[in-house]
Protein backbone atom coordinates (compact mmCIF):
# COMPACT_ATOMS: atom_id res chain seq x y z
CA UNK A 1 0.00 0.00 0.00
CA UNK A 2 1.53 3.30 -0.41
CA UNK A 3 2.52 6.17 1.99
CA UNK A 4 0.70 9.18 1.93
CA UNK A 5 3.65 11.74 2.61
CA UNK A 6 2.35 14.61 4.69
CA UNK A 7 3.99 18.33 5.10
CA UNK A 8 2.18 20.43 7.41
CA UNK A 9 2.94 24.39 7.35
CA UNK A 10 1.49 26.14 10.50
CA UNK A 11 0.76 29.77 10.90
CA UNK A 12 3.92 31.38 12.47
CA UNK A 13 1.37 33.47 15.16
CA UNK A 14 1.05 29.86 16.77
CA UNK A 15 5.21 29.42 16.31
CA UNK A 16 5.70 28.19 19.20
CA UNK A 17 3.22 25.54 19.05
CA UNK A 18 4.86 22.01 19.62
CA UNK A 19 1.76 20.37 16.95
CA UNK A 20 0.22 18.59 20.22
CA UNK A 21 -3.39 19.28 18.62
CA UNK A 22 -1.88 18.61 15.17
CA UNK A 23 -0.40 15.42 15.82
CA UNK A 24 -2.67 13.57 17.92
CA UNK A 25 -5.45 14.05 15.32
CA UNK A 26 -3.09 12.60 12.74
CA UNK A 27 -2.81 9.53 14.76
CA UNK A 28 -6.58 9.21 15.52
CA UNK A 29 -7.38 10.90 11.92
CA UNK A 30 -9.32 13.08 13.07
CA UNK A 31 -9.99 17.01 11.21
CA UNK A 32 -8.52 17.01 7.75
CA UNK A 33 -6.20 13.80 8.39
CA UNK A 34 -9.72 11.61 8.09
CA UNK A 35 -9.04 11.43 4.55
CA UNK A 36 -6.34 8.47 5.48
CA UNK A 37 -8.47 6.87 7.50
CA UNK A 38 -7.18 3.47 7.24
CA UNK A 39 -4.73 4.28 5.29
CA UNK A 40 -0.65 4.84 5.43
CA UNK A 41 0.91 7.89 5.96
CA UNK A 42 3.56 9.93 7.89
CA UNK A 43 4.63 13.21 8.36
CA UNK A 44 7.18 14.53 6.58
CA UNK A 45 7.94 18.20 7.48
CA UNK A 46 6.43 20.55 10.17
CA UNK A 47 7.01 24.17 9.92
CA UNK A 48 6.02 27.95 10.38
CA UNK A 49 5.15 30.13 7.30
CA UNK A 50 7.81 32.62 9.18
CA UNK A 51 5.11 35.61 9.45
CA UNK A 52 3.62 37.32 7.16
CA UNK A 53 2.99 37.63 4.23
CA UNK A 54 4.24 34.28 4.46
CA UNK A 55 7.86 34.05 2.70
CA UNK A 56 8.72 31.01 4.03
CA UNK A 57 5.25 29.24 2.18
CA UNK A 58 7.75 29.01 -0.98
CA UNK A 59 10.74 27.47 0.52
CA UNK A 60 9.43 25.00 3.07
CA UNK A 61 6.90 23.12 0.64
CA UNK A 62 10.15 22.84 -1.99
CA UNK A 63 11.68 20.92 1.31
CA UNK A 64 9.08 19.03 1.91
CA UNK A 65 8.73 18.13 -1.86
CA UNK A 66 12.05 16.86 -1.76
CA UNK A 67 11.64 14.98 1.50
CA UNK A 68 8.16 13.19 -0.58
CA UNK A 69 5.80 14.83 0.37
CA UNK A 70 2.44 14.57 -2.12
CA UNK A 71 0.55 16.61 0.02
CA UNK A 72 0.53 20.04 2.30
CA UNK A 73 -1.58 20.71 4.67
CA UNK A 74 -2.11 24.06 6.39
CA UNK A 75 -2.21 24.06 9.98
CA UNK A 76 -6.53 25.03 11.22
CA UNK A 77 -4.47 28.44 13.10
CA UNK A 78 -4.76 29.51 9.05
CA UNK A 79 -7.86 29.32 9.27
CA UNK A 80 -9.10 30.01 12.96
CA UNK A 81 -6.64 33.02 14.18
CA UNK A 82 -8.08 36.44 14.39
CA UNK A 83 -8.15 36.94 11.82
CA UNK A 84 -8.01 33.94 9.45
CA UNK A 85 -5.06 34.18 7.06
CA UNK A 86 -6.12 36.80 4.46
CA UNK A 87 -3.43 35.20 1.93
CA UNK A 88 -4.44 31.33 2.60
CA UNK A 89 -5.89 30.83 -1.06
CA UNK A 90 -3.12 32.90 -2.96
CA UNK A 91 -0.87 30.61 -1.02
CA UNK A 92 -2.98 27.35 -1.96
CA UNK A 93 -3.07 27.85 -5.80
CA UNK A 94 0.61 29.28 -5.33
CA UNK A 95 1.64 26.19 -4.62
CA UNK A 96 -0.79 23.95 -6.85
CA UNK A 97 0.49 25.66 -9.48
CA UNK A 98 4.14 26.27 -8.93
CA UNK A 99 4.80 22.50 -7.79
CA UNK A 100 1.54 20.66 -8.44
CA UNK A 101 0.81 19.28 -5.28
CA UNK A 102 -2.08 18.58 -3.32
CA UNK A 103 -2.77 21.66 -0.50
CA UNK A 104 -5.44 20.84 2.00
CA UNK A 105 -7.02 23.84 4.36
CA UNK A 106 -6.76 22.57 8.07
CA UNK A 107 -4.98 19.90 9.90
CA UNK A 108 -6.81 19.03 13.68
CA UNK A 109 -10.62 19.55 14.15
CA UNK A 110 -11.51 23.33 14.65
CA UNK A 111 -11.57 23.93 18.63
CA UNK A 112 -14.97 24.68 19.76
CA UNK A 113 -13.64 28.20 21.73
CA UNK A 114 -12.61 29.31 18.03
CA UNK A 115 -16.17 27.79 16.59
CA UNK A 116 -17.96 29.91 18.51
CA UNK A 117 -16.28 33.16 18.88
CA UNK A 118 -16.06 33.23 14.95
CA UNK A 119 -19.85 32.56 14.81
CA UNK A 120 -20.45 35.19 16.44
CA UNK A 121 -18.12 37.84 14.38
CA UNK A 122 -20.13 36.03 11.55
CA UNK A 123 -16.02 35.93 10.26
CA UNK A 124 -17.11 32.71 7.59
CA UNK A 125 -20.12 34.24 6.51
CA UNK A 126 -19.07 34.47 2.90
CA UNK A 127 -20.09 31.03 1.21
CA UNK A 128 -16.74 30.58 -0.38
CA UNK A 129 -15.35 29.65 3.84
CA UNK A 130 -17.67 26.40 3.57
CA UNK A 131 -15.12 24.71 1.17
CA UNK A 132 -12.31 26.24 3.18
CA UNK A 133 -13.28 24.64 6.60
CA UNK A 134 -15.31 21.39 5.76
CA UNK A 135 -12.28 19.17 6.30
CA UNK A 136 -12.05 20.34 9.87
CA UNK A 137 -15.35 21.49 11.16
CA UNK A 138 -16.08 17.87 12.50
CA UNK A 139 -19.10 17.52 15.18
CA UNK A 140 -19.50 19.37 18.46
CA UNK A 141 -17.92 16.76 20.66
CA UNK A 142 -14.92 16.34 18.35
CA UNK A 143 -14.74 20.38 18.40
CA UNK A 144 -14.98 20.43 22.75
CA UNK A 145 -12.47 17.77 22.72
CA UNK A 146 -10.05 19.95 21.12
CA UNK A 147 -10.66 22.83 22.96
S1 LIG B 1 -1.60 35.24 8.85
FE1 LIG B 1 -0.87 34.01 7.07
S2 LIG B 1 1.02 34.97 6.35
FE2 LIG B 1 0.56 35.81 8.40
S3 LIG B 1 1.72 34.55 9.83
FE3 LIG B 1 -0.29 33.58 9.66
S4 LIG B 1 -0.19 32.06 7.97
FE4 LIG B 1 1.63 33.42 7.85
Amino acid sequence: MSIHKIGIIICDRYRRCAGGKCFSSFQKRQGAFSRYLHQNAEIVGYTSCDGCPGGNIEYAAEEMIKNGASVIHFATGFLVGYPPCPSLEYFKDFLTNRYSIEVVYGTHPIPQKYYTLHQKLQTWADPKWDDILRDTLSDEPTRIAYN
